[in-house]
């Protein structure tokens, strides 16, 4: 299982400040961990955070002396972010289980502190509630920056100067978007390198807490069968598809600033290419792994517009804007201006120049308010040479080829699409399903991504987090694009709401001979 490959490892503070320092044997009583979601009252720290680390205490997966803060400009008391929070928690470990008693425990060990993002003062007192609240010879602590970027630096410097712990580690957690191009992307590391450390600095991209996004590397690297096809050699192209059957859902104003390609394309799909396409690290240490996914994206050429199809969401045909039955526009919600160019769909064939995949296209599809929600990776093989079936399949020789899907969301699934013989008499070939379902395969709930991705972080497991270079390299695949599309004020493609988005894709796949739809 994925736990099973958890690299666990010790890490005292003086090795996060540089100085050498023997091991020392730590226990769960020496040691205590203050976890603070800095922008408690925010969307993503009620939906995401506060449920993960309820899932986390569920398990008994935090250590027992843990303490964890909300921090927000809101005022709030502890009763009230208490309130806030239950609202959004359920019993992870089984729906049917009671945890009423499990989340009277996990309240108790919540706490609030109203201040400002960027007052050092405010921090402080934070830090003198911490200082209460912790035990132990050594005292981590771990901040999530749940709050809009623009204020992730000035939090930063507060926790940093006002904040961090003085005798254990301290780290932080920052969200996306890590900057708007490869240069606002430097200066936010420039900045972050200020006042924090490479290896304190934890940037998180939630798929790569995904169960299937984490047993890639198993399917890879630990079944003989799929290592010799890894390659030019039997892969003809890959797909990454990333579809949501909802538009931008309230957060039209955020989304209006990045459009998809930076929102999904740049950071999670290319992330997970990075993965699929590595080559084999030389351990599972983070490092290790990072590298050589580094070496993946830095080989990537920068993607070019003839190779890029952009599209919009108009409105579903059942009645105009938002306050008809049907679904509006993307231009229909009020806080995108009417004349919006951002694409809410791209389609981009990216190629890697290296020995391993060169020729083969890489097609990433990202889009909002198309007719399904789903995540996948789609990997087509090439025909079989001298195919002795061929008549089978008459002219349409594509229908052939095998073609391994691993399927993130929904119903997490891998399956293998091989050619079998219909049964009875006479000789038709059908392509049938391998298909391993996970539902079927495990009776508990699969974590959730976030929650997988906290527990890595407060164990120092760095290997999902994106270091500095990868990101630079990710932005440089896509920069260029990025400002051509702006500067050129390329028109996207309108497709209706719910439908498998613009026309345009099915050229494109066709230009590099990727079976598509
Ligand atoms: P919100 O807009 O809900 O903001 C979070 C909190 O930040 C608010 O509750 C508010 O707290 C404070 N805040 C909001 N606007 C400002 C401002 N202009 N100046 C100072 N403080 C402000 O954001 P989300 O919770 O949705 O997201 C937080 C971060 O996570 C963002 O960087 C976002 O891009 C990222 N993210 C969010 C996802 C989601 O699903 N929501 C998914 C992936 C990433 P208060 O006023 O109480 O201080």
């Amino acid at each position: 299982s994925a736990s099973s490959l958890r690299i666990e490892r010790v890490e005292t503070p003086a090795e996060e400040n540089g100085v050498q320092l023997l091991e020392t044997e730590k226990t769960e009583s020496s040691t205590s961990l203050s976890i603070v979601v800095v922008g408690a009252s925010g969307d993503l720290a009620r939906r995401k955070i506060f449920p993960a680390l309820f899932a986390l205490f569920c398990e008994d997966r935090l250590p027992q002396n843990v303490t964890i803060f909300g921090y927000a400009r809101s005022k709030m008391t502890n009763e009230e972010l208490r309130n806030m929070i239950i609202m959004n928690l359920t019993c992870k470990i089984d729906k049917r289980q009671n945890c009423n008693e499990k989340m009277d425990q996990f309240l108790k060990k919540c706490f609030c502190h109203s201040g400002q993002y960027s007052s050092e003062k405010h921090f402080m007192e934070l830090d003198e509630k911490l200082k209460e609240k912790e035990s132990g010879r050594s005292s981590n602590r771990l901040f999530y920056l749940a709050i809009p970027p623009s204020m992730f630096i000035d939090a930063v410097r507060c926790a940093k100067r006002s904040a961090s712990s003085g005798n254990g580690w301290t780290r932080v957690i920052v969200e996306k978007p890590f900057g708007h191009d490869i240069t606002s992307s430097r200066e936010m590391t420039g900045c972050l390198k200020q006042y924090l450390t490479e290896d304190q600095i934890f940037r998180i991209n939630h798929h790569m807490g995904e169960e299937l996004v984490e047993n890639l590397l198993v399917l890879r690297f630990s079944n003989l069968i799929f290592q010799p096809l890894w390659s030019r050699k039997y892969i003809r192209n890959v797909q990454f598809i990333f579809s949501e059957d909802f538009g931008t859902a309230k957060r039209g104003r955020y989304f209006d600033n990045y459009g998809i390609i930076r929102d999904i394309i740049q950071n999670h799909l290319l992330q997970i290419l990075a993965l699929f396409a590595m080559e084999t690290p030389v351990s599972l240490a983070a490092e290790d792994i990072r590298n050589e996914k580094a070496k993946v994206l830095r080989s990537i050429s920068p993607v070019q517009l003839e190779d890029v199809v952009v599209g919009q969401y108009k409105n579903d045909g059942h009645g105009q804007g938002i306050t008809s039955h049907g679904h509006p526009a993307y231009t229909d919600d009020p806080t995108v201006s009417t004349n919006s160019l951002t694409p809410t769909f791209a389609a981009a064939t990216l190629f890697i120049n290296n020995s391993r995949w060169d020729g083969v296209p890489f097609l990433m599809i990202a889009g909002k308010a198309l007719h399904s929600k789903r995540m996948e990776i789609r990997v087509q093989f090439r025909h079989v040479p001298g195919n002795l079936y061929n008549r089978n399949f008459g002219t349409d020789l594509d229908k052939a080829t095998n073609e391994l899907v691993l399927r993130v969301q929904p119903d997490e699934a891998i399956y293998l699409k091989i050619n079998n013989k219909v049964p009875g008499l006479g000789m038709r070939l059908d392509l049938s399903h391998l298909n391993l379902l996970y539902k079927s395969m495990n009776e508990r709930e699969i974590p959730d991504a976030y929650g997988r991705l906290l527990l890595d972080a407060i164990e120092g497991e760095r290997r999902l987090f994106i270091r500095s270079d990868e990101l630079d390299a990710a932005w440089g695949v896509f920069s260029p694009l990025l400002k051509e599309l702006e500067e050129k004020k390329i028109v996207p493609e309108l497709y209706s709401y719910g439908s498998s988005g613009p026309a345009g894709v099915h050229y494109l796949a066709a230009k590099h001979s990727i079976r598509w739809g």
